[in-house]
Parts: structure tokens; C-alpha cells; sequence
């Protein structure tokens, strides 16, 4: 049998064709089921759908034949290919030069008739054809040509609908920022790692995240940011051997599989490369970062035999780590501990789909000390009381409840500003606690907190709009908590946002004063309603003079603004005695009350106006 020619733009064809990763895939169901529909319909012993590759011709589906390839030269379909917009039609392959000596003609299986429809990608590149064969001579009537002609084109769709879904997951397979793999990518290995366990040594699953990744982008920004990723993942690229796998799980957190580690004594030389590769000078904007970064790793089989499994030790170790219960290595790890992945994963879906409550609120009474001395507020009296803002009032608190764990908010608030679901937290709880609180006999009010990532996206003060008009919770009933990193790289957005929810009549609150970068400018130049001073100057009180200092600068400074002082964790009757010495206006801690849910703020008020009005006795 002569060699069909090559069609034009062969290497084209032959690239398109591989790009469909279709060859030596296992028989799918659509494509049977065509070839099943070409015996019926035609009425043929024999039909196939076949892909004409380099040097062969690879069966994707066939009925009524063996085998599942065939040499390019002896295929009939290398000759369909040629011409991609008609049927090939063979009435008696024993008359026709181009067949008439092939194996399959001359003997078993006595092919006589052949017709074959071109198989075409979405640019019209002929792949390969759906084609019937009988043992009798015999011609295709009009109607028969037509429905021949249709199934191949359904054969197409189907393919070029299997090469639309490959290019979305090889997409979703890689990170496109850094070009690391994708989450995605990290599930198809460890699949794979399942099926077939690692035979020459171990395979060893690292997890490593920046410290100080978020400074890095308050400082710098979010092109920073960027630049820090990719020159990580470069770096981390580096370390790698061929077969590695690098991903990039999510914000500063990479992930890396190496294969062939032959014990665990390996682990720690791999992070001592990582950690290497890490400390060259990098610099932003001239300035030297330092790229520091905490691992946990953990390894396959030798740590467990189920990959899942060590990937959450590995996280688990890192998680240790990073907070500094475990030096992350060997059996120490906090097994209890889910690690950060898995939060993550369920934090997403407790957000998503929305709808769902997954979360309950804690409220914790503020309570204000000057107009004790006058007269207490009890939950159920209902004296407004003196001072504009009123002087009482309730913070919520987020609190998850998840696996039988309640989830401390300081682990999964970070974790939700990083993932992008800030926004649906805030919201949920906004609306929840505004909801609860127009309940509340007045005057007690509701804070708030919200978070500064969410207020750089925009459209707080839409969403407190709605969140009042809702509950029918007054405006001067609600304070808004922003810390100071809003400020910090926020500076002109937060301004118009502070001060469109002031226009409101809403309150809004300076929380975490003196925790961070605090600067008393930050009073002067945006208007808050209130400061909230920071747990840690308050814990030093009675011991640090310096601390004392600072407060009575706060306080004084507030009271020139119009502003009042609120002092948060108050734990010790001297800590309350020097707050009140110290002329600060409303306290918040474990010593008046514990945060406590809903059913319970009336008597978490009584009891916080007890201790209160104790103090003020012992005070005098
Ligand atoms: P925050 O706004 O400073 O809230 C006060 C935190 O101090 C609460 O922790 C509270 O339980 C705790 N606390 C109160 N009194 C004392 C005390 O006397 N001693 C000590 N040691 N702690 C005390 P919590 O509920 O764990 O919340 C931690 C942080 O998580 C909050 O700090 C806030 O920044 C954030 N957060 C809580 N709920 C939400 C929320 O609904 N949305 C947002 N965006 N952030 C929230
Ligand atoms: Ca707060
Ligand atoms: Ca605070």
C-alpha cells in the first residue's frame, strides 16, 4: 500500500493534536457511544473513531476489532485526513490501487469497504476520523453519507470540548502570578502519590510561609507584595530538581513535594536549602527585605502513608512553629492542631455558599466609669445617659465553633483578610449584631469591629446603610471598630470612609491604640468618636511607669479632641483603679465581664456594673 502524503501544515496538525493529551487516554463513554450509533445506523460490522498521530494511527473508540493502533502507513484514515471537508468513500478496497495490496484487504480482517469522516478541531485541523468498514462491497446513499457526516461532527464537539476543559485545568493548575503550581496541582499529585505510593525512599511534603509577609505589603504595597512572591518562588524554583513540584497555596504560603528522600534525616538538609536559597539580599525600593521564612515538612511514607495525611502533619508543624509550640520537626508536632490549610478550606466553606451561619457572636460590655459616680445604668433602666456616644455599650466578637473547637478569632481573621472572605465575615456579622442589638433597651450600644483589609475594598459605608436599615438600629446606637493599619497605607480612602460614616451618625472607633505603630496624630488628623486603647498598655499598668505615661497623654489628648478613652482587657481591680485615676472614661475586660453570647449580655451587665461600682467605693 503507498504511503498516504502528509497533509499540509503537518507539524501544525501533529502539535494541536498532542495539546489535546487525547493519545493513550483510557475508552470514554461519549466517544463508544458514537461508534455504537455508526454500527447501527450504517448498518456495519465494524466502526472506529482513530487519531492519526506522527507514525500511527491510535484508536480512541472501536466496535467489532481488535487492537488499539495501527501503523500510520496501513491506515486508511491517513487518506481521509487529506481531505477534511468530505467523506472518504472506498466502495471495494480490492479495486482500488491505494488499498488493494493491504494486509487487511488481501486477508483477515477482508475489508472491502471503507468510509471515513474527518475528526476536526476547533481551527478545522483534520486529527483523525470516524470511519465504518464492512466485508462487502458497497456504496452510501445520500441520507447514509449525511448521518455519517453528523456523527463525526458530534465526535468533534466532544473533542474539542475535552481540549477546552484540559486547557482550564492546566490553567487552574498554575499560580499566575508566580508560575508556581496551583492548589489544583498539589491535589493531582498527592491523588497520583495515593494510587501509586513512592517506591525509592520517600517523598517528602514541605510547607513554608514569610514571616512579616504583611508588613512586607503594608510597607510596600500589593506590587511589593507581588515582587516578594515571585522572587520567592524564583528562589524556591531553584532548590527544586526536575521532578519537584512547587505550588503556591495561598498568600505568602508555598508548598513543595520532593520525591526520592531516602530518610528523615533528609528533611532538615532540604530546609537548610530552602532556608539558603532565602538568604541572599533582596531589596524593595532599595530598601534590604529580609526573606525569612518557618517550614514544616513531613514525609511519605515514613510519617504516615496516606498523603492527605502528611500534608496536614506538615502543616500542622508549620503551625507549630509559627507560633512557637514546637520546633516543627520530628514527633513534637501538636497532632490536635487542624493546621492552617485546613482552616482555611473550612473557613471558606463555612462562608460560602452564603447563607449559612456557621459563626456565633460574643458581646462583651464596655462600661463607663465616670457616670457611675453619679448614677449606675442597669440593662433593664432605661436613663439615656449623659455623655454624646453614649457611655455603654456591647462589642461583638466573632466566635467559630468548628470540629467541637471554638476557633480563636486572632487565627482565622488573618486567614479571611488574606483569602479575600473578609468581606462576607464582616457583613455576617454586621448584620447579625445589628439585628440582636435593636433589641437592646437603650441606651446600650453596639460596637462593631471591621476589619481594615475590608475597608480598602470599599463600600463600608453602603454596607453599614444597609446593615441600619435592615435592623432599624439607630445610627448613634452603632460604632464602627477600624484598627490603625487602615490608616497606615489607606490614608485618603480611610479619611472619606471614617468621615462618610460619621455623616451617618455613626460612631467610629480607634481600636488597638498603642499596639502597633500607634501615633497620636492619628487622633488629630482623622475624626474619630472614640479611642480604644490597646490591651497591652493597659497589662503594664501599676509596673511600667512609661505605660502609665502614655495613657495619660492618650487621655488628655482625647478629652482636648472631644474624644473618649476607653481602655480594653482590663484584668486586676488596680488596673481599673489607675484607668479611673488616670481620668479614662469607659472600661472593657475580663475582670467586669467575659465576652458572652446573646442570651446572656443582661446579666454579664449587671455583673460588670457590679464590679464597677465596687471600685468606685474602694475608690472613694
Ligand atoms: P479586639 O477588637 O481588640 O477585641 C478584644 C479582644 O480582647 C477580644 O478577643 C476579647 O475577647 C479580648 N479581651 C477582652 N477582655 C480581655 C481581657 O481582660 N484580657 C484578655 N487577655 N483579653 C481580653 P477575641 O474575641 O479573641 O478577638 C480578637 C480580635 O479579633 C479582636 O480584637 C478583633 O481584632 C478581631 N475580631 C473579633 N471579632 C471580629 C469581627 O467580628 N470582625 C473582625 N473584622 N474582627 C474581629
Ligand atoms: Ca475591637
Ligand atoms: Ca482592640
Amino acid at each position: 500500500m503507498p504511503a498516504a502524503p502528509k497533509p499540509a501544515n503537518e507539524a501544525i496538525r501533529l502539535a494541536r493534536l498532542r495539546a489535546l493529551n487525547i493519545l493513550d487516554t483510557a475508552p470514554e463513554a461519549v466517544f463508544d457511544g458514537f461508534t455504537r450509533l455508526a454500527c447501527s445506523v450504517l448498518q456495519v460490522p465494524v466502526a472506529a473513531f482513530s487519531l492519526i498521530d506522527a507514525d500511527r494511527q491510535w484508536f480512541k473508540s472501536s466496535r467489532g476489532m481488535e487492537g488499539t493502533e495501527t501503523p500510520r502507513d496501513e491506515a486508511f484514515c491517513a487518506y481521509t485526513i487529506l481531505q477534511p471537508n468530505e467523506v472518504t468513500v472506498v466502495a471495494d478496497a480490492r479495486l482500488d490501487p491505494r488499498f488493494a495490496d493491504h494486509p487487511g484487504v488481501t486477508g483477515s480482517p477482508g475489508i472491502r469497504f471503507y468510509a471515513g469522516a474527518p475528526v476536526l478541531d476547533r481551527n478545522g485541523f483534520a486529527l483523525g476520523a470516524l470511519w465504518v468498514v464492512d466485508h462487502a462491497p458497497r456504496e452510501l446513499d445520500m441520507q447514509e453519507l449525511q448521518h455519517l457526516t453528523d456523527l463525526a461532527a458530534g465526535i468533534s464537539a466532544a473533542l474539542q470540548l475535552h481540549g477546552a476543559v484540559q486547557t482550564l485545568s492546566e490553567a487552574g493548575r498554575t499560580d499566575p502570578l508566580t508560575g508556581a503550581g496551583s492548589r489544583a496541582a498539589l491535589d493531582a499529585t498527592l491523588a497520583q502519590l495515593r494510587e501509586a505510593p513512592p517506591r525509592n525512599g520517600g517523598t517528602a511534603v514541605l510547607l513554608l510561609d514569610l514571616d512579616g509577609f504583611r508588613q512586607i505589603n503594608d510597607r510596600f504595597g500589593h506590587a511589593g507584595g507581588d515582587a516578594t512572591l515571585q522572587e520567592m518562588a524564583t528562589r524556591l524554583r531553584r532548590t527544586l530538581r526536575p521532578r519537584d513540584l512547587l505550588v503556591r497555596l495561598a498568600g505568602d504560603e508555598f508548598a513543595l513535594v520532593c520525591h526520592g528522600i531516602a530518610t528523615p534525616q533528609a528533611l532538615p538538609a532540604i530546609e537548610g536549602r530552602l532556608r539558603t536559597a532565602m538568604a541572599d539580599t533582596f531589596a524593595l525600593d532599595g530598601v534590604v527585605v529580609p526573606l525569612r521564612i518557618s517550614i514544616g515538612s513531613a514525609l511519605l511514607p515514613q510519617d504516615n502513608a496516606d498523603p492527605e495525611a502528611v500534608l496536614a502533619l506538615a502543616d500542622a508543624r508549620l503551625y507549630a512553629r509559627k507560633r512557637g509550640t514546637g520546633d516543627g520537626t520530628a514527633a513534637n508536632a501538636p497532632l490536635a492542631s487542624p493546621g492552617r490549610i485546613r482552616l482555611r478550606e473550612a473557613l471558606r466553606e463555612a462562608l460560602l455558599p452564603p447563607g449559612r451561619e456557621p459563626f456565633t457572636l460574643a458581646f462583651q460590655p464596655v462600661i463607663g466609669l465616670g457616670e457611675l459616680r453619679r448614677a449606675p445604668t442597669p440593662w433593664n433602666r432605661n436613663p439615656p445617659p449623659a455623655r454624646a456616644g453614649g457611655g455603654h455599650g456591647l462589642e461583638a466578637l466573632i466566635r467559630w465553633p468548628s470540629d467541637g473547637r471554638l476557633i480563636p478569632p486572632g487565627d482565622f481573621i488573618p486567614m479571611a483578610e488574606e483569602g479575600g472572605l473578609i468581606s462576607h465575615l464582616d457583613r455576617w456579622v454586621l448584620f447579625r449584631a445589628c439585628a440582636i442589638a435593636a433589641l437592646w433597651p437603650r441606651p446600650w450600644s453596639l460596637s462593631v469591629n471591621i476589619s481594615a483589609a475590608n475597608v480598602a475594598l470599599g463600600g463600608m459605608e453602603e454596607m453599614v446603610r444597609e446593615a441600619l436599615a435592615t435592623s432599624g438600629l439607630p445610627a448613634a446606637r452603632l460604632t464602627v471598630e477600624l484598627t490603625e493599619t487602615v490608616l497606615v497605607h489607606e490614608r485618603d480612602g480611610a479619611l472619606a470612609a471614617i468621615q462618610s460614616l460619621r455623616d451617618l451618625g455613626v460612631g467610629v472607633a480607634l481600636d488597638d491604640f498603642g499596639g502597633g505603630h500607634a501615633s497620636l496624630t492619628y487622633l488629630h488628623r482623622f475624626p474619630f468618636s472614640v479611642v480604644k486603647v490597646d490591651r497591652g498598655l493597659v497589662r503594664n499598668l501599676g509596673e511600667d511607669a512609661r505605660a502609665e505615661a502614655v495613657l495619660a497623654t492618650v487621655v488628655e489628648l482625647g478629652h482636648t479632641l472631644g474624644v473618649p478613652v476607653v481602655a480594653e482587657g482590663v484584668e486586676t481591680l488596680r488596673e481599673l483603679q489607675i484607668l479611673h485615676r488616670l481620668g479614662v472614661d469607659r472600661a472593657q475586660g475580663f475582670l467586669l465581664a467575659r465576652p458572652v453570647p446573646e442570651n446572656q449580655v443582661a446579666q454579664a451587665i449587671e455583673a460588670a456594673i457590679g464590679v464597677v461600682a465596687g471600685a468606685e467605693i474602694i475608690i472613694g
